[in-house]
């Protein structure tokens, strides 16, 4: 049986709706809270995120800034501009996409953002208050599986999860916030020894990886929930026809544009699974909402 497709488009819709009030009263009472992004040069990837997230400011009725410096910019002179953000009243949250240009140092660069306006959650204060369990502001896309899997009714306590990846931004807070909902985690990497049989084991599983079409049928147990956050654009139109050999439409896709998304899960997944997110379509939009 084809497993249940979790959408993330429909439960995003669901969030803003329910944001719609409390910024509605927020207005009320004459605050419009407003969201400055700081995107550093033109790498599309991280220009189309932006776009998207101050796309879904305006939706909600929230102030945005777009800041985009020149990817010459040093670290001082970056520096610079966020702590004029954080000392901006009209600014409530602050983001600087990352990655940003090398001549950068990233850590000097998150670390300088107020801990009270990072939206991202990367501050290494907020790190600590997510494992300490006093979370505040929570990194964006493990927040937004933790929708997925809470308003889908995806039950967790007791459950086997498994992480596959460790980053600071996905892999590392998804563990976390996974085993304040009282699963038992495990997080696998790249030095995973007998990494099938691990994820095999598991409830639920999240890939992040940034590897196409890692994860095939034979990783999943029967029934599983598998949330996809991997991203991957493949433009080689060998690899497409191998990974979209059962989906004719993905390959019309491929032939009209190029080039075509994968997440880290093998579409074929879907037969296996019991429920998963789709890519696009699933864990995306909740990284923008959250
Ligand atoms: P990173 O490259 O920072 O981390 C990847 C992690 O995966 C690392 O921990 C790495 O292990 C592990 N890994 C890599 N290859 C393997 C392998 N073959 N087997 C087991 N583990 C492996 O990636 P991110 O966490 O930043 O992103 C992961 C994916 O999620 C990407 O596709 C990215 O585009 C996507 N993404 C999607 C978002 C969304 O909104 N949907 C938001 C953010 C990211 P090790 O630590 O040992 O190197």
């Amino acid at each position: 049986m084809a497993a249940r497709i979790l959408n993330g488009n429909a439960i995003r819709d669901q969030i803003y709706a329910e944001l719609a009030g409390e910024v509605a009263a927020l207005a009320a009472a004459g605050i419009r809270p407003g969201l400055a992004a700081v995107l550093v040069g033109d790498n599309p990837a991280s220009k189309l995120y932006v776009n998207s997230k101050i796309a879904a400011c305006g939706k909600l009725g929230l102030e945005s800034f777009l800041i985009t410096p020149p990817a010459s910019i040093s670290t001082a002179d970056l520096l610079a501009t966020v702590d004029q953000l954080n000392h901006r009243d009209d600014v409530d949250g602050i983001l600087v996409q990352m990655p940003l240009p090398r001549q950068i140092d990233s850590k000097k660069i998150l670390d300088a953002v107020d801990p009270a306006k990072d939206v991202d959650g990367f501050h290494p204060l907020n790190v600590g208050r997510l494992v300490a369990g006093r979370p505040n502001l929570v990194a964006c896309t493990p927040a937004g599986v933790m929708e997925i899997l809470r308003r889908s009714g995806i039950p967790l306590e007791g459950a086997n999860a498994v992480v596959m990846g460790r980053s600071d931004i996905v892999g590392k807070p998804m563990a976390i916030l996974l085993m304040h909902a009282n699963a038992t985690v495990t997080v696998c990497h790249s030095k995973t020894r007998d990494l099938k049989e691990t994820v095999r084991r598991a409830d639920v599983v999240v890939a992040a990886m940034g590897r196409a079409a890692m994860v095939t049928p034979d990783y999943i147990r029967p029934g599983a929930t598998v949330i996809d956050v991997g991203q991957n654009v493949i433009t080689d139109r060998a690899e497409a026809e191998r990974i979209f050999a059962n989906f004719p439409a993905k390959l019309e896709t491929f032939r009209a544009k190029a080039s075509v998304l994968v997440g880290d899960v093998h579409p074929d997944v879907v037969n296996t699974a019991g429920a998963f997110t789709p890519v696009p379509g699933g864990v995306g939009p909740l990284t923008i909402a959250c």
